[in-house]
């Protein structure tokens, strides 16, 4: 009985809060599955059906996205390969969950399944689809206002490309003391050859080495070449005259490696390349490396560069959220916004947890759901784009070997169900914290966190597009307090980054010139049933929650 007086008043408290307040709210329920717990889902139910804010979607290219690795999508063939009718099949999926973006890793013909090593850049691998399958991929995204952003490996090429068959075949057949001669074979000076046997660099034939700084199997790209320019002209062109969106370039640090500055040059070159076709396309690098580094990278022109200063395993989201001080996720907000606009004042960050080569975040935060929650919650709260790895979430694991970083997505439970791919390692690992299926039957998922987390960017542009000011007196060891300002607009985000119940006094705090009393709750995000009680000017905070005033 006693229970059923609880879950009636928590139904109530929170209709009349949500009534009050028009509250986009997320996470309810405990772990366990109690009467209460159902209550407040339904709770739950009528208020986001009844009360949620209008979203506020720009067309601009601060966006949700989602990262796409094909070959473990979703298969929709019945051969375990995803495939582009897979991502296809999908879309309305993605943007069910609030994203507005995906970036798919390389799709090109290649002899791997990454392909990150690409023999041809004019066409879709076999095992993926073909040029229609993508054609009307750019379409359906479209229809559902997804932009598409293509992987461009432009450091090197697979050396079972035609470019790479033909200079090592003539390399080959030099006689010693001979010079290679581009008028002989053109594709010589589309690789660095030399006879000097260099650090990254392999033998072909008997005196001479090819520069290949990964492995082997691919070449670098001589990128000072005219005729490499041109031909990277030619495939942007070919893409963004298809329909694409945007570029995420692989690899910008090895570009020239070792050298930052002229990777910069590069850089400017191929920004203003792109942009000269289509002002409006969208750029994001992977510059791994420190934020000062990264920040430097900026001046080219690009908008955006994945920040790993934030994400990994040694970021600061897992650092905090291992124990670290939760103030300065935002003072290093606040810093890194400036180095970075300093810059570029185009600058967008582009936040994320975990990506193809890193290990997942599920795995370096074991434990608590919550600090799976607000882990994804300070990504999308950095400001900038918002990056996820697919299947990061329903907080699927894999760490170790790259293979496991890219298991195959877990739709449902029978590896043979709808849509399931075989993945890339045969190692048998638990890669699920619940199915797609099992976690949108249950309100109180990652999966569902995460949907309304990005509704909340949706409907406040302050979020991704805002200035942040930290509120010191408010910010602790546990508590955050951050003001977004965009456009005039204020919105007051307060993070409770520790598993305590913390009380967080805004006194003195004013948000678009009101005092605190009159804040209006405009989301919440929980990490179980138990609300954020405001009293005045004062808020107690369960466990890993935030919440967001106006
Ligand atoms: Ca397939």
């Amino acid at each position: 009985m006693k229970k059923r007086v609880l879950a009636l008043l928590l139904l109530v408290c929170m209709l009349c809060s949500s009534l009050l307040t028009g509250c986009v709210n997320a996470g309810t329920g405990g772990s366990e599955q109690t009467e209460d717990n159902y209550a407040a889902t339904d709770a739950l139910d009528a208020m986001q059906h009844v009360n949620t804010q209008e979203l506020n979607i720009i067309d601009d290219n601060y966006r949700n996205v989602y990262e796409i690795f094909p070959y473990s999508f979703c298969d929709s063939n019945g051969d375990k390969i995803g495939d582009i009718q897979g991502i296809i099949s999908k879309l309305d999926y993605i943007k069910d969950l609030g994203f507005n973006a995906i970036w798919i890793t390389p799709v090109h013909p290649s002899p791997t399944y990454h392909k990150y090593d690409v023999t041809d850049y004019y066409d879709i691998d076999s095992s993926f689809g073909t040029i229609a399958d993508y054609e009307q991929l750019i379409k359906e995204c479209h229809d559902r206002g997804i932009d598409i952003y293509m992987d461009l490996v432009l450091n090197h090429t697979s050396n079972s490309h035609s470019w790479f068959q033909e200079a090592s075949r003539y390399v080959r057949s030099l006689l010693p003391g001979e010079e290679p001669s581009a008028e002989e074979c053109p594709y010589v000076e589309y690789y660095n050859f030399s006879k000097e046997q260099k650090s990254g660099w392999s033998k072909v034939g008997s005196e001479w080495y090819y520069e290949c700084q990964f492995w082997s199997g691919m070449p670098d790209l001589n990128l000072d070449s005219e005729a490499v320019r041109k031909e990277i002209d030619n495939i942007v062109s070919f893409w963004l005259d298809k329909g694409v969106d945007g570029f995420r370039l692989d690899a910008v640090t090895s570009y020239y490696t070792g050298n930052n500055e002229k990777n910069i040059e590069f850089l400017t070159w191929l920004n203003k390349c792109i942009k000269d076709k289509k002002a409006d396309a969208y750029i994001v690098g992977e510059c791994w490396a420190d934020c000062v580094t990264y920040s430097n990278y900026y001046e080219s022109g690009v908008d955006s560069f994945f920040n790993f200063d934030f994400a990994t395993n040694s970021g600061t989201i897992a650092t905090i959220l291992r124990g670290g001080n939760a103030s300065t996720y935002g003072s290093k907000i606040v810093s890194t916004f400036d180095l970075i606009k300093a810059k570029n004042e185009n600058a967008i960050d582009a936040g994320f947890t975990s990506n193809h080569d890193n290990g997942r975040v599920a795995g370096t935060l074991p434990g608590a759901k919550g600090k799976l929650k607000m882990a994804q919650a300070m990504a999308m709260m950095i400001g900038g784009s918002y990056y996820l790895y697919y299947g990061d979430e329903i907080g699927m694991k894999g760490s170790g070997d790259d293979e496991n970083k890219r298991a195959p997505m877990q739709w449902v439970a029978d590896p043979f169900g709808q849509g399931m791919c075989k993945g890339c390692t045969t190692k048998v690992i638990e890669h699920t914290n619940g199915t797609v299926e099992s976690q949108q039957a249950d309100k109180n998922s990652l999966y569902y966190y995460v949907q309304q987390a990005v509704k909340l960017r949706n409907t406040f542009p302050e979020i991704a597009r805002g200035e942040t000011t930290v509120i010191e007196e408010c910010s602790n060891e546990e508590v955050v307090v951050l003001k977004k300002t965009y456009n005039g607009d204020e919105l007051l985000i307060v993070m409770n980054i520790s598993e305590n119940v913390n009380t967080v006094d805004l006194s003195g705090v004013s948000v678009n010139g009101k005092e605190t009393g009159d804040f209006k709750v405009v989301g919440t995000l929980l990490d179980t049933a138990e609300m954020v009680k405001k009293d005045g000017s004062t808020l107690e905070m369960p466990g890993y929650s935030i919440e967001f005033l106006k």
